[in-house]
């Protein structure tokens, strides 16, 4: 089972009507300094199971706070979040970290992984909490060496991140990031520490995984990054300035592998 999205057979995304994500009125105001300052000014949004969004806008625009309040990782001010219908505001401490470690995936800009393990530590830390599931820990190390392999990393299990290009280590950070199968993985600026050679295979991955059906939103402030979603959400000044599809939309859609 746990082997299933990392091999070709596509997992269609479900017929399901309830969006992944809809957000309404979400607010985020930092009362920092003389005038409240809205990080987030009454953002509401669909994002359908399958969809690949790319969230673009200048520095300070509001981005990250809203990532951060998707993944669960900061809490709005006003307005309500429902993931997969069910009302995050509303969650216990229990769900909010199930819904962390297991529902959704995070990759960061600065990978985020722990310098003294290697790439197959990393990935195989956040199955660690999975405590219901009692997974054993060959079955673990299986998954995690898939979740490698289906990043092209199959030949640097043993890796630690200083032995890595940055491309290699954002390639464990989303190793990481799907081993416990989420269905919706939020990338804040993930190819903002590389080259373009690294980009392109980071977001041919991205890319890759979508079309087996996992749901992506991505922040990035690079126009042709954002040219791989289907969607981009334009924000200025906490607000959604513009929402539609890609000029190009996903160009590799048409290609089978
Ligand atoms: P982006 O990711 O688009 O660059 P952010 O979401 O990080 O923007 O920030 C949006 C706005 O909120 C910015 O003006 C930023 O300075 C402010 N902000 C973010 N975090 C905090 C905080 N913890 N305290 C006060 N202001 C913050
Ligand atoms: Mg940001």
């Amino acid at each position: 089972m746990q082997s299933q999205m990392f091999s070709s057979p596509l997992n269609q995304p479900s017929a399901d009507s309830v969006p992944i994500i809809r957000v309404e009125q979400l607010a985020k105001i930092y009362d920092t300094g003389e005038v409240p300052l809205r990080a987030l000014d009454r953002v509401s949004l669909d994002i359908a199971r399958g969809e690949f969004v790319a969230i673009m806008g200048h520095s300070g625009s509001g981005k990250s706070t809203l990532m951060n309040v998707l993944g669960a990782l900061d809490h709005p001010t006003e307005g309500h979040y429902w993931l997969e219908g069910e009302e995050v505001g509303e969650m216990d401490v229990e769900e909010l970290a199930d819904l962390r470690n297991r529902r959704i995936g995070f990759i960061f800009q600065s990978f985020n992984l722990l310098p003294r393990l290697t790439a197959l530590q990393n990935v195989m830390l956040p199955i660690r909490y999975r405590v219901e599931n009692r997974i054993s820990a060959e079955e673990r190390e299986e998954a995690s060496i898939a979740a490698l392999e289906s990043v092209g990393l199959g030949d640097r299990l043993y890796h630690r991140p200083n032995q890595l290009s940055g491309g290699q280590q954002q390639r464990v950070a989303i190793a990481r990031a799907l081993v416990n199968q989420p269905s919706l993985l939020l990338a804040d600026e993930p190819t903002g520490n590389l080259d373009s050679k690294s980009s392109e295979e980071i977001m041919e991955i991205l890319q890759k995984l979508n079309r087996q059906g996992v749901t992506i939103v991505m922040v990035t402030h690079e126009s042709d990054v954002a040219q791989h979603a289907g969607r981009i959400i334009n924000m200025k000044d906490g607000k959604i300035i513009s929402d539609g599809h890609a000029k190009r939309g996903n160009k590799n859609q048409e290609r089978t592998q």
